[in-house]
């Protein structure tokens, strides 16, 4: 029978997993491999994706997916509890094993000069950035949703000037699968760090070694780090660590990440490995003995067949192997193997289908699943079913529950803009405005006392305060809305969203992935747009970049504020609430025609590991928080400063640069009087307003400064559907420079101009078909 039709909460056994390609080397190195037991936890609200358990943690698929694998139900899966007596006998100190695990002793170390680099790799969520914030005292984004670490990051090891060490995105296996997994591979592989500091979920051990068994082959120090041994311990589980150290032949040290527990004790093995380049003792886990030894003997069959193009291509000769038995182009390729060598590999390899009863990936896998069980049953001691887990699982009988989930995501998406922009925003923007009032208050009269010239007094006041005050003071709204954002992130609630929203995002093109990338562009489109990095496919993640800019971001707050104010006071939240669905609904229909046109095919498969539930740590949301409103301020005081005190000169001035008394008569007047025919039809042919959409271009907030600088008060004057049109223009037209240029980074500058013209004639086309609409009202 096949995976897709087991019940909920029935368990089987695996028999053989179907599919091809990427996809199916995924799964498998995801521990989804013949043998191993499963269990249906549940389904989507709306039927698809499904979520089982394996391994003992919990993971997605489609239906489509489940429908691959084949499984012999069981009546149920026992879980080996520990016994009391297992717990006293293996008891340790925790703070691992005092550098016992070093054969080499102290011969032959580095020259003193010499830069230790070291590489942090892991399974997502496992705390690697946590680790790194710890080992290097600074602070990095730290979150809960598989693959928040897009890029990579190099630190200092706090006391040891002389070393890096580099954060990596989290990988499942060396076998990549999505673009930042490539970053990974590629680091260890071309970089050559002189250490790896592997870091392993202690409350998942068997599937994290998978990655730790690749990694043994690199040929590259290594250092197991056990992460989060205050969880497995407070659980009743615990670890040899002696017993791991001599089955793996490398150090490990538990630690806690997030505790510091530690740290220093694994900060002195990494240092020691990489100076003494200790090497892992073993890289040879395939047994002779093993289902008739059919893996091992091709294995070192390949190491044999191809020693010599392995050395001279600088690929670690165990790596290459493996890597050439799980078919791997990329490797076969560099290896530059000749016909004969490529044809007696490709007889080996079906030599090992045959006597193995398996293809080739299957069998890989199996070998370091095997492998990985014998060191389990060795050393570790599965905890009960660990408190976290329970938890996580009553909130996502809620969370994700059949006719909770959606109304509940609603839910609280309605409360986080809600309290953001009506209840907790407003009230501390109040505040801030009537500062910045009396501040300016104070410095006319300054001015004044002293005669300050009419320019400069129109400048500082015009410009400075009434621009760039404007601006500030959304600064309340703009933290909240990253705050909740990034609570629900930390928290692990936008994975279960992923997983609700995954049929409904299929509709239009998309998987559920996607949701992640769109709920940041709420924040801010950049870090949107950097996000998708996550994406395992291409064609999604094109899409998705192209969608992100119809998330209306932050930095329009402002100019909704302002027209809200003067034009609709009231009703705020329902022009507010409307312009958010505007933008929604136009991407939905743009995404329906990219499906049909630019990106035709299928979304990715959606394979995606469910972390349990996690309160973030204030410090990581404290330091988030400070990261924005500096990044605000700066912003406001750099750029949207400069865009005001840009225009206020050019509308000061005529082109014999004599103070003009009247603005119509300057040199922004004439400047932006060649564009203002075109925003004629839609209402907005005014230079003014030309002016200060193009000034939009360099942050959205300078809209807001520009019109103050310019009207000077007579805003009022602009009627109704003006306000309307400027609304929906504002909501709809080109992503800012920093927006466009992170488009660039990721897609290309073709793509990135085409962004730029292609939003502002959505913006024109949809302004005009509002303001008819609005016209007939
Ligand atoms: P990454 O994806 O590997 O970078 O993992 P993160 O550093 O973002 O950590 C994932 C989650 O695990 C976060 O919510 C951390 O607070 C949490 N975490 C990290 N280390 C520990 C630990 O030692 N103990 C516990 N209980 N939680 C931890
Ligand atoms: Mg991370």
């Amino acid at each position: 029978m096949q995976l897709e039709s087991l019940k909920i909460g029935q368990s089987g056994h695996i028999e053989s997993v179907g599919g091809k390609g990427a996809l199916r080397q995924h799964l498998l190195d995801m521990g989804v491999i013949p043998g191993a037991s499963v269990t249906m936890i549940k389904r989507a609200p709306m039927g698809d994706p499904v979520e089982i358990r394996i391994h003992d943690y919990e993971l997605t698929m489609r239906l489509a997916d489940a429908r691959q694998i084949e499984i012999i139900p069981v009546e149920s899966i026992e879980r080996k509890t520990p016994s009391q007596d297992d717990r006293v006998k293996t008891e340790h100190p925790g703070l691992g094993e005092e550098g016992r695990f070093h054969p080499k002793g102290t011969g032959n170390p580095l020259p003193d000069d010499t830069k230790l680099t070291f590489a942090l790799v892991g399974n997502q969520n496992s705390g690697k950035t946590t680790l790194f914030n710890q080992l290097t005292g600074s602070k990095q984004h730290v979150g809960n949703f598989p693959g928040v670490t897009v890029d990579r990051k190099d630190g200092v090891i706090r006391g040891y000037s002389n070393t890096v060490i580099t954060d990596l995105p989290g990988i499942y296996s060396m076998s990549p699968y999505s673009n930042e997994e490539i970053v990974s591979r590629n680091f260890v592989l071309e970089q050559k760090p002189k250490a790896i500091i592997n870091i392993v979920d202690a409350n998942n051990i068997e599937r994290n070694l998978y990655l730790t068994m690749q990694l043994l082959e690199m040929d590259i120090p290594v250092v197991v780090a056990l992460n989060m041994m205050d969880e497995l311990r407070g659980n009743g589980g615990t670890v040899d660590i002696n017993a791991m150290e001599n089955m793996l032949g490398v150090p490990v040290v538990p630690i806690s990440a997030s505790k510091n527990e530690g740290v220093d004790e694994l900060v002195d093995h990494a240092i020691h490995i990489a100076k003494y380049q200790e090497k892992p003792l073993r890289q040879d886990f395939c047994g002779s003995e093993d289902h008739g030894g059919a893996v091992h003997r091709a294995i070192h069959a390949v190491c044999h067949l191809i020693e010599d193009h392995a050395s001279s291509s600088g690929i670690p000769l165990r790596f290459a192997a493996s890597k050439l038995l799980e078919g791997d182009r990329k490797v076969a390729k560099q290896l530059q193997l000749d016909q004969n060598e490529t044809e007696m590999l490709e007889h080996i390899v079906i030599q090992m289908e045959n006597e193995r009863g398996l293809d080739h990936s299957a069998a890989m896998a199996e070998m370091r699943f095997d492998y990985i069980n014998k060191v389990c049953s060795a050393c570790v001691i599965k905890p009960h079913e660990s408190r976290e887990h329970k938890r996580s699982s009553e909130i996502d009988r809620v969370l994700t529950g059949k006719y909770t989930a959606i109304p509940v995501f609603i839910g609280i998406m309605a409360l986080v803009f809600y309290l953001t922009f009506f209840l907790v925003g407003p009230f501390f923007q109040d505040l801030l405005a009537a500062g910045i009032d009396a501040l300016a208050g104070l410095a006319q009269r300054g001015m004044e006392a002293v005669n300050v010239s009419q320019a400069i007094q129109s400048l500082v006041l015009k410009g400075l305060f009434e621009g760039v005050g404007t601006v500030v003071s959304f600064l309340p709204i703009i933290i909240l809305l990253f705050f909740f954002l990034s609570m629900l992130e930390d928290s692990g609630y936008v994975a279960r969203v992923a997983f609700v929203m995954d049929k409904l995002l299929r509709k239009i093109g998309l998987s559920g992935r996607s949701i992640v990338p769109m709920l940041i562009g709420f924040g801010c489109t950049v870090p949107a747009v950097m996000s998708t990095r996550t994406l395992p496919s291409e064609r999604d993640r094109r899409m998705t970049i192209l969608l992100t800019p119809f998330m209306s971001c932050t930095a329009k707050m402002p100019i909704y504020g302002f027209f809200v104010s003067y034009f609709f006071p009231g009703y705020g939240w329902l022009i507010i609430t409307g312009l958010y669905l505007l933008g929604i609904l136009t991407g939905i229909l743009i995404a329906f025609v990219f499906k049909s046109t630019l990106f035709k095919g299928e979304a990715v498969p959606f394979v995606m590991e469910l972390p349990n539930y996690r309160i973030p740590t204030a410090r990581n949301v404290a330091h988030l928080l400070w990261e924005k409103s500096s990044d605000f301020i700066h912003r406001a005081f750099s750029v949207i400063l400069m865009a005001t005190i840009v225009v206020w000169f050019l509308s000061s001035f005529d082109f014999g640069f004599n103070l003009v008394d009247n603005s119509h008569n300057s040199i922004l007047a004439a400047i932006s009087g060649v564009l203002v025919p075109i925003f004629r039809p839609i209402g907005l042919g005014d230079w003014r307003i030309v002016t200060s959409l193009i000034s939009g271009f360099m942050a959205k907030e300078s809209v807001v400064s520009v019109m103050e600088t310019l009207f000077a008060g007579q805003i009022a004057s602009l009627g109704v559907l003006t306000a309307v049109s400027m609304l929906v223009f504002s909501l709809l037209y080109t992503p800012c420079v920093a927006a466009v240029a992170s488009i660039k980074r990721e897609l290309g500058t073709r793509w990135a101009v085409g962004v730029v013209l292609w939003q502002c004639v959505i913006a024109w086309v949809m302004t005009l078909i509002v303001r008819l609409i609005a016209g007939i009202l």
